[in-house]
């Protein structure tokens, strides 16, 4: 592969497919945004669509919900719908709901069900905390301890996971299994498919938390035949600060009663009827439960109208391109000055950013951001760096490896502190 010179760069920013999005994001002034992975950006689409949502409000009052441009309560169906997309699912597998972590726990309260020998959950010891916390919870309030009934499976170099050795865990105690689809450290793929292919066979309910590839790849969840998922919007969705939340469930399970009801579990039609015994909606819908957060959901719709248009095929193609360039760079230019590549380097296990490890990784952030360019950092010793198809140039892209080349050759990251500041 060629290197990425500032000529090769120009070039590619002619020929990028993508290229006329960027304009329509708002970009920090004199920043190179690497953060994509942990808060996207604003795009115009999305800043209209919360418009809309509040100009229905202040014309429309309580109307808003029937008679508005977008009427609120059809809004996380139709949200559900046009994400489906992106993760290979059916309209009515989807519908955008609470975060992450009410998700998963409304999931588990209606998948988890232990029986007999099978109590067991499986998940990773290098998951995301909040997903860990909820599992522990529900098997606590099952009657289990979480140190008897909770699996992690271990990594063998503290950034990777071993897929046989998670499928070496499916045994005959097992009731579920919990992972990332990426891991929000190391940037690892997992193969998804393979993972639920052997759940399957053991009789096993197989969940995943699309966080970190939601939007960076494409999924064929249905076909895989995944249990369930769930997922944030304010990553590389770009649905804003606690943007409302995603959540599949696999149609063959639809129908079934949620775990945690509310009235906005209800049948559409029956809803109303204000009834004391719910009718569950047919759909995915079925696992909301109450009145949806428009104004944390309208931004949503701009969003996914940018990755309609762009498909999610092309979205990855230059992600790929763009993270081999860095990787590329970084073996070439920065392994000597103490840089090491966490995420595996095949394209199909890889997510969207690029995980370094450096013992000065804290201070190295710092001096980064002085230098305009946003980097994520995450305790001890990682340095997260997502380009984003839509607003990452390959320019842009050149420009931040010289920056990061500059800092690490001259040591200018020994005037920060190497320690972590309070949200990192
Ligand atoms: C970002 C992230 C979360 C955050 O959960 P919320 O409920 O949306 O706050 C949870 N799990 C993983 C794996 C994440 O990457």
């Amino acid at each position: 592969m060629q290197r990425l010179t500032k000529e090769v760069a120009v070039k590619l920013d002619q020929e990028d497919p993508l290229q006329q999005f960027k304009q329509e994001f708002h970009l920090p002034e004199n920043t190179y945004y690497m953060d994509g992975n942990s808060l996207g950006l604003l795009s115009k689409r999305s800043e209209q669509a919360l418009l809309t949502s509040l100009q229905d409000w202040k014309q429309l009052g309580i109307n808003g919900w029937t008679e508005g441009k977008e009427p609120w309560f059809y809004l996380s169906e139709k949200l559900g719908a046009k994400t489906a997309p992106l993760i290979g699912a059916k309209p009515a597998e989807v519908i955008n709901t609470g975060s992450i972590t009410t998700n998963l726990h409304q999931l588990l309260a209606t998948f988890y069900k232990p029986e007999g020998k099978k109590t067991k959950i499986v998940a990773d010891e290098l998951n995301f905390p909040s997903d860990i916390y909820a599992l522990k919870s529900q098997l606590e309030l099952h009657g289990y301890e979480p140190s008897e009934h909770l699996v992690q499976v271990k990594s063998a170099d503290g950034y990777t996971l071993s897929e046989d050795s998670i499928i070496d865990a499916l045994n005959d105690e097992v009731a579920l299994v919990l992972l990332p689809s990426v891991l929000y450290r190391s940037g690892q793929l997992l193969n998804i498919e393979k993972i639920t292919e052997a759940a399957k066979d053991r009789g096993i309910t197989v969940g995943f938390d699309l966080a970190h590839s939601i939007g960076a790849l494409p999924h064929e969840l249905h076909d895989w035949g995944v249990d369930f998922a769930v997922w944030c919007t304010y990553k590389y969705l770009n649905s804003g600060p606690g943007g409302v939340g995603g959540l599949f469930v696999h149609e063959k399970h639809l129908g079934r009663k949620p775990g945690l009801a509310g009235w906005f579990s209800s049948n559409k039609d029956k809803q109303f009827d204000m009834d004391h015994d719910l009718t569950p909606a047919e759909s995915a819908g079925a696992f909301q439960m109450g009145t949806p957060h428009i104004l944390s959901s309208a931004p949503l719709l701009g969003s996914l109208d940018i990755f309609q248009e762009a498909g999610i095929e092309q979205v990855r193609q230059k992600s790929l391109k763009q993270t081999r360039f860095m990787m590329n760079f970084i073996e070439e230019e920065l392994a000597q000055l103490g840089f090491t590549i966490a995420n595996p380097e095949e394209d199909q296990r890889r997510g969207g950013h690029v995980s370094l490890i450096h013992e000065e990784a804290a201070s190295i952030c710092k001096a980064l951001k002085q230098a305009h360019v946003i980097p994520d950092f995450r305790s001890p010793n990682v340095i997260r760096l997502a380009p984003i198809a839509f607003y990452t140039s390959y320019t842009d892209l050149y420009e931040v490896m010289m920056i990061l080349k500059d800092i690490v050759k001259h040591g200018k990251q020994k005037k920060f502190k190497n320690e972590r500041d309070t949200i990192a």
